[in-house]
């Protein structure tokens, strides 16, 4: 059995790191036991970080220029337990995964891939990036990680998603080549995460296993990219096997694409061209190194797919229409928004608000898309979990505001005595955003916060 070392990684590693790094071992091998960085990316969907750094009690200093919406957290006093992490209004994510999405640049508007994205770290970024507009197709092949990735994304808020679990071959022949940004977020050795995780089973066997299926996914995704789009590789792991090697050859084999020069990050270093085929390119991949960076490791490789051809017109999505009485009652008492008819659809009695630009999905496992507006029962609608995170107070006829104290009950699945109020359903808000769904039924509150998610 392999001797063991720091962080529970076998002696193997380290040596490998040695040979590769030469002097800077001894500086990456130290910064291995310093803390963890913590970090929050505000959800700027819902606010911004001036008004939520009033709100929230921790210390927070900017990531930098790079992500305006990204701080390190000094105090971290349990960060994920404030009620404003269950209102979605900040994602917990260390520095050098920010990254990612920050490289990747989405624009409003855009056809955006994320093809690997459970629990979808880096599709709530997407998603923030783009404005909720256009679409974000978060896919997963792991069915078991997308009620999480779901649940992520729901609690952000966004309206203009679409949530699968398929192969990436399912997606190819599915879509074709439309997306303007396909990120493959690679399953890989997370090398990188060995500060988060404490240590792991790790071998050369592993690696090298890693990087054939990485080669394969990159393979298939190159054919969901438009002319003139970006496929965004990334990976949390230092080995050059899965980094550079897999870029290199990826580049012999697809020669339209080329690596795009990236916005400058301070602390991120560029690949290594040596460390591969040699192919100069390499040296515009981009490595986050943790005693250059203050976070985890990572790197990022952002190819351009040359503009050889037309691009794919993807096909609209049709929606199974149905009798919507009850809904449209609840939206008239309870909402100040219109949404067009065309724009929900039903599936087994669920009701959803499609996104502006739903496309075609063929016999792809759909887990969520657009927003679950609610279930349509005999004789009532009743508003869903979802609907409330992603509806705006102005959407709102009269959002119930709450102190967070009240939030932290709410949350607890509590009820209260709210005198005066008429009957019916309430929105409740927290600093100017939905937390959940209430009803007032003779002076009382009744909690509708999901009893899956209470404290
Ligand atoms: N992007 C995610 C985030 O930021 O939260 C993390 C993704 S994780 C590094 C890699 C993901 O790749 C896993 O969720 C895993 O289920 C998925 N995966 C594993 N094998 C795959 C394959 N053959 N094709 C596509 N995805 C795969």
């Amino acid at each position: 059995m392999a001797q063991r070392a720091l962080f529970n990684f076998p002696l193997a590693f380290f040596d490998k790191m040695e040979r590769l790094m030469g002097a800077e071992f001894a500086a990456f091998r130290q910064s291995l036991e310093r803390p963890l960085h913590q970090a929050l990316r505000v959800n700027t969907l819902k606010t911004n970080p001036a008004a939520l750094r009033q709100t929230l009690p921790f210390t927070l200093t900017p990531v930098g220029d790079w992500e305006p919406a990204g701080f390190h957290l000094h105090d971290p006093n349990r960060p994920g337990s404030h009620p404003a992490h269950a209102a979605g209004l900040y994602y917990l994510q260390e520095p050098a995964a920010m990254t990612v999405g920050a490289l990747a640049d989405p624009q409003p508007g855009d056809l955006v891939l994320d093809l690997a994205a459970a629990p979808g770290g880096k599709s709530t970024h997407l998603a923030a990036r783009l404005g909720d507009r256009g679409l974000l197709v978060a896919n997963d092949i792991d069915r078991s990680r997308v009620p999480h990735l779901a649940q992520n994304l729901e609690r952000w808020g966004a309206r203009q998603v679409l949530v699968t679990s398929a192969t990436p071959t399912q997606l190819a022949d599915t879509f074709g080549p439309i997306f303007d940004r396909v990120l493959v977020d690679a399953p890989c050795s997370g090398e990188g995460m060995l500060r988060r995780t404490g240590g792991h089973e790790w071998d050369e066997g592993q690696v090298a296993a890693c990087a054939r299926r990485q080669q394969l996914i990159l393979d298939t995704a190159v054919s969901l990219v438009r002319p003139g789009g970006w496929l965004i590789y990334s990976t949390c792991t230092f080995s050059p096997e899965e980094n550079e090697a897999v870029i290199g050859r990826f580049l012999q084999d697809h020669p339209r694409f080329e690596i795009e020069t990236t916005l400058p990050i301070p602390g991120s270093q560029p690949g290594r061209p040596d460390w591969a085929n040699g192919n100069p390119q390499l040296a515009r991949t981009v490595r986050f190194w943790p005693h250059h960076f203050p976070g985890e490791g990572h790197f990022v490789a952002v190819l351009r797919c040359g503009q050889t051809a037309e691009p794919a017109i993807p096909r609209p999505f049709v929606a199974k229409r149905g009798d919507w009485r009850h809904w449209r009652t609840f939206a008239r008492d309870v909402l100040a928004v219109d949404w067009a008819e065309e724009r929900l659809h039903e599936v087994n009695g669920r009701l959803y608000l499609l996104p502006e630009k739903a496309i075609d999905t063929g016999s792809l496992y759909l887990v969520r898309y657009g927003v679950l507006l609610g279930e349509l029962r005999w004789g009532y609608f009743r508003p869903d979990h979802h609907l409330a995170l992603t509806l705006r107070p102005s959407e709102v006829q009269d959002p119930l505001s709450v102190s967070a104290e009240e939030a932290t009950r709410y949350l607890r699945g509590e009820t209260w005595a709210v005198a005066g109020q008429a009957n019916g359903w309430r929105l409740l808000t927290l600093a100017g955003v939905g937390i959940g769904w209430g009803k007032v039924v003779n002076g009382r509150l009744q909690n509708h916060y999901p009893r899956g998610l209470r404290r």
